[in-house]
């Protein structure tokens, strides 16, 4: 296939192109705090980051609490708290905006993030009326990351095949989900898992910066 087609860059969201972890701690505590639960520290909290909401909660909520109610119920109510919380502080991730800004590759979030907040954040920090080609969030299907379906979607959005298409992230999902689709991971050194705890689960490549990728997106 001739190169003239136009790379597709899928990001993963939270500790990738936006730091949200702060606003995702001080929900998740003002949601302990209701559930009469101890506070957690901010870096027990970003590790339960970036599998999506059923997972965060399970790490956040003793397992007797989560038996006691509805998980639909808990969900609900953790939302309601974050939705408070969302717009307190999010800011891009180093070079984050300005790549995004003046990038000459198609653009897509794939993120285990629930979608509602996704255009919500990007509006804040007006990133929004960029040209994504998809915005998928971890409950816009029928599977999240690492199962291949949600890159698979953004890739036939844009209409690239794998050896046209790169995921960014900063997670165990992203590699995983970027291997069940044959394509190349790159790890962000300023996320939330460390980058060398994802190139030993696979990710190929590793950035400081998004400036970077411009070396890296090369026909495969
Ligand atoms: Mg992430």
């Amino acid at each position: 296939m001739p190169y003239s087609m136009k790379p597709l860059l899928m990001f993963d969201f939270d500790g990738t192109l936006v730091d949200t972890g702060p606003d995702i701690v001080s929900a998740v505590n003002e949601f302990l705090a209701i559930k009469k639960l101890p506070a957690l520290p901010h870096a027990t909290v970003l590790k339960f980051i970036g599998r999506g909401l059923a997972d965060l909660l399970a790490g956040i909520v003793p397992e007797a609490q989560r038996q006691a109610q509805d998980q639909k119920a808990i969900e609900r109510e953790f939302l309601e708290v974050y939705d408070r919380h969302v717009l307190n502080s999010p800011r891009p991730l180093a070079d984050a905006a300005d790549f995004l800004r003046h990038c000459p590759y198609k653009i897509a979030i794939v993120s285990n993030k629930r979608q509602q907040f996704i255009p919500k954040i990007l509006a804040h920090l007006g990133l929004l009326d960029l040209p994504w080609v998809a915005m998928i969030g971890g409950d816009s299907l029928a599977h999240k990351k690492p199962h291949p379906e949600p890159m698979r979607t953004a890739m036939l959005k844009a209409g690239v095949d794998a050896s046209h298409a790169w995921m960014v992230g900063d997670g165990f999902p992203d590699v995983e989900g970027a291997a069940a689709c044959g394509i190349p991971c790159v790890a962000v050194e300023f996320g939330y898992v460390p980058a060398e705890e994802l190139i030993a689960r696979g990710a190929q490549y590793r950035i400081r910066y998004f400036a970077e990728l411009h070396t890296i997106i090369k026909p495969k």
